[in-house]
């Protein structure tokens, strides 16, 4: 296995039941919240269609006290996993690690910080189980508060992640959905280890549905992006999901060559009908320099794939985990005794 040992040959049951998934990266302020939400949903959930719930969460390397507020927490309602990664590898590594990790057949992926409200998951587990969905994924229903550089930004991601690609990424979609187990299993055995979920979690296919909400504010603490981390993501996903800019550097060389051709044609034909002399070093030096600027950056993309390759090569696992402990409710009413067995 590249990963690691995974869930199933552990010989984990995956059986009915709904994993969910939640990255901490320096979440301690909301923590205990969220926990205590996600039992109420648990308990809900076990009422309305008898099923089993845990919960993994995924301390990627945070610098609070995530971690130590996350191992007080009790498996009242629903089974408590917690993975502690040897250090910050970023949310996509620290979803994977849940995705490797999650025991009970479905799996559902939200942020530790508040933002995907609880309230949803009803809903989303209705689609699977009543809708027959596979992958129950939410979009932000509009984007009136974010300004219009970082909007306009989006759009030309989706623009040209999903250039004539077969599978189109959901503009919008965000890390909150739901996968069927057959869904989850089709993800966990996909082998790259460049990880864009969104991209990867509609590219797999089986029925699909998106569900619009708004989401809320942070609770607590800071997001972790900034401008440069998200470029960074934007273009991991792009080389990962899209071979747009390599059509657009091909398609760019081909309108400078025939502007090029034009004018050279045009300055050959006044040079013969009118005797013209060739106007001199002006047009010639802006040509270098339009041409040197877009090899350049055309360089600069390959040189990106380039990098994509080589990591993929490397084949390093994408995360290493320090400790990992799980904590059982009772089956009786699911409350109560509480076992913990670490690994
Ligand atoms: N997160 C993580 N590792 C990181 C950064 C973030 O596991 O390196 C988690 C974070 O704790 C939260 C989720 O990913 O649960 C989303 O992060 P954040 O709220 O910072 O992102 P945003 O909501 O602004 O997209
Ligand atoms: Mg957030």
């Amino acid at each position: 296995m590249p990963r690691g040992v995974s869930a199933n040959e552990r010989g984990y049951n995956r059986g009915r039941g709904l994993s969910i998934v939640v990255p901490l990266h320096n979440e301690a302020a909301s923590l205990a919240r969220l926990h205590e939400q996600l039992a109420d949903v648990a308990k809900a959930l076990a009422a309305k269609h008898s099923l089993a719930c845990e919960v993994v969460y995924v301390d990627d390397g945070s610098k609070d006290n995530t971690l130590a507020i996350a191992r007080q927490l009790t498996a009242q309602a629903l089974d408590v996993q917690v993975i502690s990664l040897s250090r910050n590898f970023g949310k996509e590594a620290a979803l994977l690690a849940g995705l490797d990790h999650a025991r009970l057949g479905a799996v559902l992926f939200m942020d530790g910080d508040g933002q995907h409200p609880t309230a949803l998951i009803d809903s989303l587990v209705g689609h699977w189980l009543d809708g027959g969905y596979d992958v129950v994924y939410t979009a932000k229903a509009h984007r009136a508060n974010e300004s219009v550089t970082r909007r306009i930004l989006v759009k030309g991601f989706y623009v040209l992640v999903n250039w004539g690609a077969r599978t189109k990424i959901p503009e919008d979609a965000g890390d909150f959905r739901l996968l069927s187990p057959r869904a989850a299993d089709a993800l966990r055995g996909l082998p790259e280890r460049n990880r864009f979920f969104k991209g990867l979690s509609s590219w797999i296919g089986f029925r699909q549905i998106r569900i619009d909400y708004q989401p809320d504010q942070r609770a607590e603490g800071r997001t972790s992006w900034n401008f440069r981390s998200l470029v960074g993501l934007s273009i991991d996903g792009l080389t990962a999901f899209s071979v747009a800019p390599l059509r657009i550097a091909t398609l760019l060389g081909i309108a400078i060559a025939f502007v090029a051709f034009i004018y050279g044609a045009q300055i050959v034909y006044e040079t013969l009908v009118y005797g013209e002399k060739v106007p001199g070093y002006p047009s010639l030096f802006v040509g270098v320099m339009v041409l040197g600027g877009v090899q350049l950056i055309m360089l600069g993309v390959l040189g990106e794939y380039i990098a994509k390759i080589l990591y993929e090569i490397k084949g390093r696992p994408v995360y290493f985990v320090a400790e990992h402990a799980i904590k059982l409710a009772s089956e009786a009413d699911r409350s109560g005794d509480t076992r913990t067995a670490a690994e």
